[in-house]
């Protein structure tokens, strides 16, 4: 049976964010505290929204301008993209700006629906924050994004990837 939608979902930002870790946690349940921060892969969960079924095809993304162009196939059929940075890393935010975002626009395509989710990961590390919450929240609304705050340390990330998929439905 075949009875789901499809969502593909591109992970990215700085190295050392948290990517990995958020999406490990979301798909495997557990903390992973050292990944090898070369490897891009992909990931697959099923994901039950509004009494539907979605498979999510994620992508957890090395980043950089090159590195887009290469990718700029699976960009073009991206449905969500989730751009996280470190609560912690006040450049981890910045790379998000003057980078990644405008890199990745460079390559949707025109009749794409898509959604940006900005996550402000490792709220965790309360005593380590150099990024505001407001800092955060500004720079999702410039770009006309979902705004969230989250710990792939102590977070249960499913409600988390329920919001942000109910965010995309929604619109
Ligand atoms: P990536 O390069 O963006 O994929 O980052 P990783 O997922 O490899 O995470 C980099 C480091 O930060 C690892 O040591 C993780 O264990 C740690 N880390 C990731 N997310 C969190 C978090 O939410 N809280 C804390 N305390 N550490 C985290
Ligand atoms: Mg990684």
């Amino acid at each position: 049976m075949n009875d789901y939608q499809n969502l593909k979902i591109t992970i990215t930002g700085q190295g050392g964010s948290g990517k990995s870790a958020t999406v490990i946690k979301f798909v495997q349940n557990h903390f992973v505290e050292d990944y090898d921060p070369t490897i891009e892969d992909s990931f697959r969960k099923q994901l039950k929204v509004n009494e539907k079924v979605y498979m999510l095809d994620i992508l957890d993304a090395a980043g950089c301008e090159y590195y887009w162009g290469m990718r700029s196939p699976y960009i073009k059929e991206t449905n969500i993209f989730i751009l996280l940075y470190s609560i912690t890393n006040q450049s981890s935010l910045q790379f998000l700006k003057d980078e990644e975002y405008r890199d990745i626009m460079k390559y949707l395509s025109e009749e794409q629906e898509y959604s940006i989710i900005v996550v402000g990961n490792k709220k965790d590390l309360e005593n380590e924050r150099q990024v505001t919450t407001k800092e955060g929240e500004e720079f999702a609304e410039e770009i006309g994004a979902y705004f969230v705050e989250s710990s792939a340390k102590t977070d249960d990330l499913v409600p988390l990837f329920e919001k942000i998929v109910t965010f995309h439905l929604d619109g």
